[in-house]
């Protein structure tokens, strides 16, 4: 095997390893915006809550307003009674005052049911405050553990980056220019080994003589994908 192409091997051991990190670097934005998308649900979840709680209030509030007023309405009604000059009119004042008093009732029960659910509400409101509150810190701590690692990645990467460009400096640059035109076509690797007596990359079958110099050492460019059949530690024979 030429120099060129164990220089390429190496170059495509750096890629190999350049590709992972990449792969692990653009994860972790992906997995910063899970958790952010987590969080603002929990935080929709403790508003819907929050806004339950304060329509309950207000209802609540409403109730005993119109019971305020039922009760004055009944007071004057009562007071009215009393100058009722027909049997008549006094029956219809009676109702009236029937009336009013069932409201009452009717806005005692719905106020008593009001309080329970505003009960219920504030707890459902501290729950949603405690899961979102809590996965905020989780989050926050899981941020910071990734942003470290993010760190690490990166300097990885620089120095991988060096070392690539340490090595390219050795090749020449028509087989650099093919191995990287062939990296860029997402071809994956350039130098393959022959295997059972094919090309490792494309599976073409290779002629047996041109395999057995492979195997002495010689390099062959394969003619259907361009890339370079050498022969490696786990290469084969056709049959083999
Ligand atoms: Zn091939």
């Amino acid at each position: 095997m030429i120099e060129d192409l164990k220089k390429i091997l190496l170059m495509q051991d750096v890629d190999s390893r350049i590709d992972r990190i990449s792969a692990e670097m653009d994860e972790i934005p992906r997995e910063k915006l899970i958790h952010e998308k987590e969080l603002e649900s929990q935080k929709s979840d403790y508003d819907k809550e929050k806004s339950k709680l304060e329509e309950v209030r207000e209802s609540s509030g409403k109730c005993s307003e119109v019971k305020v007023a039922t009760e004055k309405t009944l007071a004057e009604f009562k007071n009215k009674l009393l100058e009722m000059k027909t049997n008549e009119a006094y029956r219809a004042m009676m109702e009236q005052i029937k009336f009013a008093e069932k409201k009452i009732g009717d806005l005692d029960s719905q106020i008593i049911e009001k309080m329970y659910e505003e009960e219920q509400g504030e707890k459902d409101l501290v729950e949603a405050m405690k899961i979102w509150e809590r996965n905020t810190r989780r989050a926050e701590k899981r941020q910071n553990i990734l942003d470290g690692q993010l760190e690490v990645l990166k300097e990885n990467m620089e120095e991988l980056m060096a070392e690539r460009i340490d090595i390219a400096s050795g090749i020449g640059k028509r087989l650099l220019d093919k191995y990287e035109q062939l990296r860029t076509a997402g071809r994956g690797l350039v130098v393959v080994g022959l295997q059972k007596g094919a090309c490792g990359g494309c599976l073409t079958n290779i002629p047996p003589q041109t395999a057995v110099e492979i195997s002495q050492g010689e390099t062959f460019v394969c003619p259907i994908c361009g890339r370079f059949v050498v022969w490696k530690d786990d290469s084969s024979m056709a049959g083999a």
